[in-house]
């Protein structure tokens, strides 16, 4: 298995590109511009990539500026959590309030659950629901890798905004407490901002909780 991280647009979002043979699904594509979508491209080309799933892990527009590339580039459908498709329906509204450009993200997507197993080469990713930071946010936990996509709920001694419209903050802390500081110490979790980070060395020198 390999973890090819970006980091991309002006939110300095983390793209992941997760590989196992010649599979791959790509989490959260914030490529906001031509050069950023080529980066994207060309890793998938140079290493004769089949991206098979499009995951969102939330629908802030940081997180789907590429939504709408990734999605024709490789005819996939995006997949989310329910709960995030007001955010996604109200993406555009959002970015022009924010003044940014983004292209209008595909709103024919598929739902994903807590437990719902995502399969990638030999690699097994379960879904597990973290809202808080936004209502329906996910992560993508492997057991056997002890490895963990955490998107914007945890970060390298830090954890997700909560005042944004639709985040919670006891929500968040929950999906903390209650779901990933479950996991063994040892995981690894790749966040949707900054360095990577794991579940022991936050659960003792974070700030925040
Ligand atoms: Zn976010
Ligand atoms: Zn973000």
């Amino acid at each position: 298995m390999k973890i090819k991280k970006f980091t991309f647009n002006s939110f300095l979002e983390n793209t992941y590109i997760i590989s196992s043979g010649k599979k791959c699904m790509i989490i959260d594509p914030g490529c906001s511009n031509k050069t950023e979508q080529h980066q994207m491209d060309d890793y998938i080309k140079l290493n004769q990539l089949e991206p098979i799933e499009l995951i969102n892990t939330h629908c802030h527009l940081d997180h789907i500026f590429g939504n709408k590339f990734i999605a024709e580039t490789y005819s996939l459908i995006p997949k989310m959590h329910i709960k995030d498709k007001p955010l996604l329906e109200r993406s555009m509204d959002i970015a022009n309030m924010y003044n940014v450009k983004l292209d209008p993200p595909p709103q024919d997507v598929k739902f994903i659950n807590e437990n719902d197993i995502i399969e990638i080469g030999k690699t097994k990713w379960k879904i597990i629901f973290t809202p808080g930071h936004s209502p329906g946010h996910i992560c993508l936990f492997n057991e056997q890798q002890k490895t963990i996509i955490a998107g914007d709920v945890l970060f390298h001694l830090s954890i997700g905004r909560t005042d944004l419209p639709l985040s919670n903050h006891k929500d968040l802390i929950d999906s903390i407490n209650n779901k990933l500081f479950r996991l063994s110490d040892n995981t690894e979790v790749f966040c949707g901002h900054g360095q990577n980070t794991n579940i022991g060395f936050e659960k003792i020198n974070n700030p925040y909780l």
